[in-house]
């Protein structure tokens, strides 16, 4: 039987519309919200990955603003780009556009943004806020994992989650995420040095890939009636590729996110749900 389809979209839509009501409740009470991307150098692939982000901006009526610098940037620039948008009142949350061009460090970056304008929730106070388990934005990509599953109404204590990918951009925070109190999965957290990987993520109530290599993830990976979360993607000559083989898995798991329409939507839809939750805290004290 074919797995049920977990639908990013679907779900990015209602988290939108919700935004859509705290925004106005925001005006409402004399708070404007603006999201600031900062893109450096040419990558196309980061160039539509931008437009995305105030596409969205623009659907929920989030005020937004693009910076670009050119690809010959130096991390002097872009300090100084991101203290820029730091110091700027109508700007309430900073996005870096990973990855920066070779030669600049990105994760220097996104620590130059203040914790308080960190849409990413990348930021080493926020991701040791998470740790703690205290409030603040979360990283985007993992979070908006948690919101799939959360609509799905897919139980997570007690499960098993192995999660392929240790990066801090989407392994570490997601294994903190699901491993959290009140969530209550076992986290296995698997890599490139895990050995027997299959059978590691055959054990796996949930699997969740996040390592970037298209269509590794197959049916010999996957327990029958698992949950399995494609986190990547790889732009290739066919399109936007997971890193599961889709058409082989979708034949033995429970339910699947798709590759595109999966997690991307759900990215994107954090970056939102975080930018109105930094608004509300820079207008209170944010380490409540
Ligand atoms: P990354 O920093 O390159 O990390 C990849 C992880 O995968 C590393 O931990 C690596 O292990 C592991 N890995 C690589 N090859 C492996 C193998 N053969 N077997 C087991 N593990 C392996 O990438 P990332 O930033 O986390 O992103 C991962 C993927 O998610 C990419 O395709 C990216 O485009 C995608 N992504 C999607 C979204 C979205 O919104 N859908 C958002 C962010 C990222 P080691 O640590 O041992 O090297």
């Amino acid at each position: 039987m074919s797995a049920h389809i977990l639908s990013g979209i679907t779900v990015a839509k209602e988290v939108k519309a919700q935004v859509a009501i705290d925004i106005e409740a925001l005006k409402a009470d004399g708070i404007e919200v603006g999201l600031a991307t900062l893109l450096v150098g040419d990558d196309p692939a980061s160039h539509i990955y931008v437009s995305y982000k105030h596409k969205d901006a623009d659907a929920v009526g989030m005020n937004s603003f693009d910076v670009q610098l050119p690809q010959d940037a130096t991390q002097a620039d872009v300090f100084a780009a991101v203290d820029d948008l730091n110091a700027r009142d109508d700007v309430t949350g900073i996005i870096v556009q990973l990855p920066l061009p070779d030669g600049l460090d990105g994760e220097a970056a996104v620590e130059r943004v203040l914790p308080t304008k960190d849409a990413d929730g990348l930021h080493p106070f926020n991701l040791g806020r998470v740790i703690l388990g205290r409030p603040g934005p979360l990283p985007a990509t993992p979070s908006g994992v948690m919101t799939i599953l959360d609509h799905y109404g897919i139980e997570t204590a007690g499960k098993t989650a192995v999660i392929v990918g240790r990066s801090f951009l989407v392994g570490k925070p997601m294994g903190l995420l699901l491993g959290a109190k009140g969530v209550d999965a076992t986290v296995i957290q698997a890599h490139s040095r895990t050995p027997d990987l299959a059978a590691v993520c055959a054990t796996a109530d949930i699997l969740i890939t996040a390592i970037g290599r298209p269509g590794m993830v197959d049916a010999s990976f996957v327990k029958p009636g698992a949950v399995v979360i494609d986190v990547g993607t790889t732009r290739t000559d066919d399109g936007l590729r997971g890193d599961v083989l889709f058409d082989e898995v979708v034949e033995i798991a429970g339910a699947i996110t798709p590759v595109p329409g999966g997690v991307g939507p759900m990215t994107r839809a954090s970056l939102l749900t975080n930018t109105i939750g930094l608004a509300r805290a820079q207008s209170t004290d944010f380490r409540t």
